[in-house]
């Protein structure tokens, strides 16, 4: 009998005894509203936003209801309006078009590399049609970021970063986030930390903070933040800011800030079983690891690899083989949106060419999570199950 792995891909740690202790207090006094905070104290969101900031090397941090949130917010602070172009990634997940939709912007989609990073030629050959740029680090791979940032400097283009797998990483000893205008963070149940919803937002440019702070709902209590531009800049932009209410409470505050004291050591944790992995994939006849580059310090929550020009069936067979034996293999082939997996041509709203180099790769993209509750041997019989059945299905078995 053929070996089946019986491990749940969707099955994440618990939160921290000692988040779980601050969420108590939390519940225990019941100030759970950001802003309502007693004599003194200065509330759980508002630290989360201090200690956030202290640890990226920002100036200034918002924490708001999720990633998507973070990210449409960010469009609008950098004065995105409707009916402008933002440039994009076609590789990347719904919520970064549909933030960019969200504020009647339309999205122009940059093609991806078998790298899996966004065509910094193709880039460079569209920079002309957008003064923004949404960029997401898909699945956690870093592009060239000195280059991407060189022809965004060059074109005047401003550079928001969708960091949500990318919390914790680095390129060239930057953190991600730190390269653009903004960074955005996700802080939902399958990111690096697990507030089950929340989002956070990172920038040194002080209109950009005020503007979202504003935007996220402050009313006139933005001076109870504490990783915020000071009131001159508020006093700029407070009667022209709308408030589009997305806020953080001081429960999820709560939970997240021992998770991320605890970031580095998580990420750690997630490297080992990404390699594991690798390790056991590597060689595996008509496959190819996707190789990480020099410069760049990853969080291997998930890992991809490349059934590159194989026919759909023969990707169909090896996903199904896989899934039959308990590994959950997600493919961004499927010409149909399939629970969170879909692709650039699914979202019609946008009225988007055909993109060919996009479309091979993404025929050949398998994604898989590493949840921390995997151990290392797990690690290492997912990836020889997924060697057997890739293997069979490319030798014709
Ligand atoms: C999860 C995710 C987001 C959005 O985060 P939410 O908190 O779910 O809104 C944005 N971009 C990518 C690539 C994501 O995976």
């Amino acid at each position: 009998m053929s070996e089946t792995f019986t491990g749940s891909f969707t099955q994440q740690e618990p939160i921290p005894e000692d988040a779980i202790e601050a969420a108590l207090a939390v519940l225990r006094h019941g100030r759970l509203h950001r802003y309502n905070v007693a004599e003194g104290e200065a509330g759980e969101t508002a630290l989360l936003e201090q200690e956030f900031a202290a640890q990226m090397g920002a100036k200034y941090c918002l924490a708001v209801a999720s990633g998507g949130y973070a990210l449409a917010t960010s469009l609008r602070a950098v004065g995105v309006k409707p009916g402008d172009k933002v440039l994009t990634n076609a590789f990347t997940l719904a919520p970064v078009p549909g933030s960019i939709a969200s504020v009647g912007a339309e999205p122009v989609f940059v093609e991806v590399t078998e790298d899996l990073t966004i065509d910094l030629d193709d880039l460079a050959a569209k920079a002309d049609q957008a003064k923004v740029l949404m960029l997401s680090h898909m699945r956690g791979h870093l592009c060239d970021m000195d280059r991407l940032m060189e022809i965004c400097d060059g074109a005047g283009i401003t550079v928001i970063e969708d960091c949500a797998h990318t919390m914790g990483a680095s390129w060239s000893g930057v953190l991600s986030g730190k390269h653009g205008a903004v960074g955005c963070y996700s802080c939902q149940t399958y990111k690096h930390v697990n507030s089950g919803e929340g989002g956070l937002l990172i920038t040194d440019d002080e209109e950009i903070a005020a503007r979202a702070i504003m935007m996220s709902g402050s009313y006139m209590l933005y001076g109870r933040h504490l990783a915020a531009p000071g009131p001159e800049v508020f006093e700029r932009v407070k009667y022209e800011t709308p408030n589009i209410s997305g806020r953080m409470d001081n429960l999820r505050a709560a939970i997240l800030r021992p998770q991320l004291r605890d970031l580095d050591t998580q990420a750690e944790r997630w490297n080992e079983r990404y390699r594991t992995v690798e390790e056991g994939l590597r060689g595996t006849p008509g496959l190819t690891v996707v190789e990480r580059p020099e410069q760049e310090v990853y969080v291997g929550s998930s890992i991809q690899f490349l059934l590159l020009d194989w026919s759909e069936e023969a990707v169909q067979e090896a996903v199904r083989r896989c899934a039959a034996r308990g590994v959950e293999l997600k493919w961004f082939g499927t010409p149909e949106p399939v629970a969170f997996t879909s692709r650039y041509d699914s979202w019609r709203y946008a009225d988007t060419p055909r993109l060919p180099k996009s479309d091979r790769v993404l025929a050949g993209i398998i994604d898989m999570r590493v949840p921390l509750t995997f151990s290392l041997e797990d690690c290492t019989q997912i990836a020889r199950i997924i060697r057997a059945e890739v293997s069979a299905v490319y030798q014709g078995a």
